[in-house]
């Protein structure tokens, strides 16, 4: 087979070429992350092949994380570690291959909250253009680094922008101990031995998945005219030892950063009675890649935290 002459069937039915800037400006990533080459501020993005866009539509591919990684990975060869990339680097460059693959235009059903509580019919139809909102990603700059630090005793701790595996560790996690798919139990169960076990296993799953979930918030930490710990292993077992109030004031810096991500995350759009409602474009690779004239209903998620239900980055 002649590869250019591949090159050239391909550069003849490309629909377009995109570029994207890193939202993260790659000012957390060291040399394990990204190439030296890689310009966070001018990268190439192309279509998707079907065979890459399928995979983004498969469930357990995506809940794995594994259809992204390697979708990011095909797309941006820059990249080494697509686990420690900032979520919202991996949003803006799906988003850019969305708009490479099937243009600009994202329909979506959304549900609105405060018609449902009035009575009227809750769920209406949105175009949102992905365009608009990816040029809307105001990059990092140097200046937002002091906001990434925060003192705690003598110890100094470096947060950065949450990244992909912590999320899909979080997403893994709490499938494993299908934490969130148990009905109501009812009284007799609640006496039960076996119900107990069962509830002491997922509430400690939770807590675990909590630390972890913190964790990945955290850089590295630097005690002061000490050393610098880098190892997430160590910062994790820290967490895990880690008094209330400690982890209360982890807790609002990781508020604080979820909100600094928020708009990045979430397209504000109005309903027909004129209500604000925010769309979220949090990694749901499997709307975002769906074919144009199918949407589904948007359930409304806080941005910045995964999808997975109910881990509360507050306190
Ligand atoms: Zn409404």
């Amino acid at each position: 087979m002649d590869a250019s002459i591949l090159d050239s069937l391909n550069a003849a039915t490309l629909n377009r070429r995109i570029t994207v800037t890193l939202p993260s400006k790659g000012l957390f990533y060291d040399e394990n992350v990204v190439s030296d080459k890689l310009d966070p501020d001018d990268i190439p993005i192309r279509a998707l092949s079907m065979l890459e866009e399928n995979s983004l539509l498969d469930p357990l591919l995506i809940l794995s994380g594994k259809a992204t990684e390697s979708v990011i990975k095909a797309l941006v060869p820059g990249i080494k570690k697509v686990g420690s990339m900032a979520i919202i680097d991996v949003q803006a460059v799906l988003m850019a291959s969305r708009i490479a693959t099937r243009g600009e235009n994202y329909e979506v059903t959304v549900s609105c909250e405060k018609c449902k509580q009035e009575g009227h019919k809750s769920d209406f139809d949105v175009t949102i253009n992905l365009l608009a909102h990816l040029a809307k990603m105001q990059p990092l700059t140097n200046d937002d680094l002091p906001f990434f630090h925060d003192k705690i005793g003598k110890l100094h701790v470096y947060f950065r922008p949450p990244i992909f595996q912590s999320v899909i560790d979080t997403a893994m996690a709490l499938a494993k101990a299908n934490v969130f798919d148990e009905d109501a139990p009812t009284n007799s169960e609640i006496f039960n031995e076996e119900f107990i076990q069962k509830y002491l296993n997922r509430s400690t799953v939770v807590s675990e998945v909590s630390v972890g979930y913190f964790a990945g918030y955290i850089r590295y930490l630097k005690i002061e005219d000490g050393e610098e710990v880098h190892d997430q292993e160590t910062i994790q077992a820290w967490l895990e030892n880690a008094p209330s109030p400690v982890i209360d004031q982890i807790a609002q810096k990781v508020k604080e950063i979820d909100a600094r991500f928020e708009d990045m995350l979430t397209a504000d759009v109005e309903c027909k009675r004129g209500h604000k409602v925010k769309v979220s474009l949090n990694l749901d690779t499997e709307s975002l890649f769906s074919p144009a004239g199918y949407s589904k209903t948007r359930k409304n998620t806080p941005a910045g935290t995964p999808d997975t239900g109910k881990i509360e980055s507050t306190s």
